[in-house]
């Protein structure tokens, strides 16, 4: 058995839990009202979610929205609800209930 550093490095770390983990899911809302399109959640996205919406808002700015064939890749992170600077983007889990229970 090779037991060397060098080994050590090359095993693959694995979660104990990994045959149990869950992957989370979770769903995009946009206020595009908000959005000042600087598309810092589009560009910080690890799942590559996003991208411009072909409409603007009423100030001319294209909002961001769940590319097409991506409506179940979002893993609810946040990483975009983080970097927005206007607070127009935020995700919920994917089995939360519709806002105002509808
Ligand atoms: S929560 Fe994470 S994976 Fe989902 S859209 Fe935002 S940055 Fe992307
Ligand atoms: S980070 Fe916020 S302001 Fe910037 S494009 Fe995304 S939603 Fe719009």
């Amino acid at each position: 058995m090779d037991t060397t550093v060098g080994a050590a490095l090359r095993t693959p770390r694995r979660p104990v839990n990994l045959p149990t983990a869950r992957v989370p899911r979770g769903r995009v809302l946009v206020i595009p009202a908000r959005c000042k399109a600087c598309n810092y959640c589009i560009e910080f996205c690890p799942q590559d979610v996003l991208v411009a919406s072909a409409d603007g808002n009423a100030k001319g700015y294209h909002y961001p929205e769940v590319a097409a064939g991506k409506e179940e890749s979002c893993v609810h992170c946040q990483f975009c609800a983080l970097v927005c600077p206007e607070m127009a983007i935020f995700t919920v889990p994917a089995d939360a209930p519709a806002v105002g229970g509808g």
